[in-house]
């Protein structure tokens, strides 16, 4: 299993428009941050989850050959946005690709993208999606995949739990919330990706010290953050980490 941040900025990104902070003009090419997105190949499998509105070059920069699924957290604009791009991978594997969401998320996208339930005349190249409801565990191939329910904003929010080749890995890029049930059914992770959008209080996500104390009590093999703001830079960020936990950089890559 292999893991690859596509993103790991906020909704904004990192530098944020026309912002002159220390972190927004920094050398550090650690501190551009494209919007969230993972990559996740296992047992034969290349997925993406969300498609942010950096997308293309995500996909270009970080050499993603081929997308066998599409996973969605949320509908909100920083996660869905980029999904027109996926007609790239329709036409080079000449088939539908399939697209796992809640059905609101898969609602809204229909909503935005009404054009990928309709034929696309002769000539014109249209997203071919097969969407697939999330209504609890499923699989991908030989991934074993859990929804993990979470609170964020107004909006249904899930993240994910991949299992395959004995290697668990668990997704969460949006959330200011998570019950204590989920909290403890997340045993036995090789990584934990949760959000951590800045140092001061936010009311749809976690912040750093929130965030940690929930990757503490989670206990993974590793944990790592995201969703990350201009507020903290890359070393900030770290410095402020326990032992076990990393703040990732765009197109870092995570064999297990
Ligand atoms: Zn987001
Ligand atoms: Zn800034
Ligand atoms: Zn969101």
């Amino acid at each position: 299993m292999k893991i690859t941040f596509l993103g790991t900025g906020t909704s904004i990104g990192v530098p944020a428009i026309g912002c002159s902070c220390t972190v927004c003009v920094s050398a550090d090419s650690r501190n551009k941050r494209r919007r969230a997105s993972l990559y996740v190949e296992a047992a034969g499998l290349h997925m993406i989850i969300d498609t942010p509105p950096d997308f293309r070059d995500q996909v270009l920069t970080f050499k993603v050959p081929r997308v066998d699924a599409l996973l969605y957290t949320h509908s909100h604009t920083d996660h869905i946005v980029g999904f027109d791009d996926i007609r790239r991978f329709n036409v080079i594997q000449k088939q539908a690709i399939p697209v796992y969401g809640s059905a609101a998320t898969l609602g809204d996208l229909t909503r935005i993208f009404p054009y990928v339930i309709r034929q696309a005349p002769s000539g014109v190249t249209y997203p071919r999606v097969e969407l697939r409801p999330i209504a609890g565990p499923f699989r991908i191939g030989e991934v074993a995949v859990e929804p993990i329910p979470v609170e964020h904003a107004d909006l249904p929010t899930i993240g994910f739990r991949l299992q395959a080749e004995g290697h668990a890995v668990a997704y969460v890029p949006d959330c200011h919330a998570m019950d204590e049930a989920t909290i403890r059914s997340l045993t036995g992770l090789d990584v934990m990706i949760l959000d951590a959008l800045r140092p001061e209080f936010h009311p749809t996500h976690f912040n750093l010290a929130e965030s940690i104390a929930i990757l503490q009590r989670i206990g993974a093999r590793r944990s790592f953050i995201t969703h990350i703001g201009h507020q903290m830079s890359h070393e900030q960020a770290q410095q402020a980490l326990s032992t076990g936990m990393t703040v990732p950089h765009d197109g870092l890559t995570i064999n297990l």
